[in-house]
């Protein structure tokens, strides 16, 4: 069942920032403008994705797994694997949170994003608590004798899905035709077909539904686009005179 699928897991490279996500194109809709801003300042970024999306009503778990490789070009991703966990049953268990554990030691990110920890899909949030709890394992020095320690330093919640005030917004504005590009990739999902349907939007549906909740985040912080973020610890700032965001 945890079965690792490819040659990524064999030649890792350690990554800056690492995104875990339940389907592919999750962090398409919800934090790929950040990984493509962060990616073009120069950090490497990574994506896990859990589940290859194989208990959705189109495409395959091996079409889902290919486009997703083609939308971590648009995403400028140093790395992109898929574990194949078992779609919409997605659980916490002790082999899932030690492979996890595992992968986090080898990429040693400083930074993880995760899905927030309520959401309507349960795999959602069980990813967020897999997640959680990996890195912590992954902190622990006696957890595997041939890797050695790491906890991020850094876990951020993209809050996207849910209707939470966030903590932080990233100005996505002009990574935000790129992340459109990338989603657009999962065509077994978005391609416009005779069978487009409330569950499967037109291409232009998509781009208006995607654009308005850009439009939405980014006008919390005067700009363009936007892509929420929530963070359980308080922010630090260093100069209060210089801080973004207008009052009035
Ligand atoms: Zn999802």
């Amino acid at each position: 069942m945890f079965e690792d699928s490819s040659a990524a897991l064999e030649n890792i490279q350690t990554v800056d920032l690492l995104a875990i996500a339940a389907h592919p194109d999750d962090v398409e809709q919800t934090c790929g403008g950040t990984l493509i801003r962060m990616a073009e300042m120069g950090y490497r970024t990574g994506v896990l994705d859990l589940t290859a999306g194989d208990m959705g009503s189109r495409g395959t778990a091996e079409i889902r797994i290919r486009e997703s490789q083609e939308a971590a070009k648009h995403l400028q991703l140093a790395w992109r694997d898929n574990l194949r966990w078992p779609d919409a049953r997605l659980e916490n268990t002790i082999t899932a949170r030690m492979t996890l554990a595992g992968l986090i030691r080898r990429l040693q990110p400083r930074t993880v994003i995760l899905p927030y920890w309520s959401a309507r899909h349960p795999d959602h949030y069980r990813a967020c608590e897999i997640g959680y709890e990996a890195c912590f394992l992954a902190g622990l020095r006696r957890l595997d004798e041939t890797t050695p320690p790491h906890r991020p330093f850094k876990i951020l919640y993209s809050s996207l899905y849910a209707n939470v005030t966030p903590s932080f917004v990233v100005d996505i504005s002009r990574q935000f035709e790129r992340r459109m590009r990338a989603l657009l990739s999962y065509r077994s999902q978005y391609g416009d077909s005779g069978t487009a349907s409330e569950l499967f939007p037109s291409h232009q549906e998509v781009e208006e539904r995607l654009a308005a909740v850009a439009r939405f985040y980014g006008n919390l912080i005067g700009v363009k686009y936007g892509e929420p973020f929530v963070v359980k610890e308080a922010m630090q700032v260093e100069d209060v005179v210089a801080m973004n965001v207008r009052s009035m």
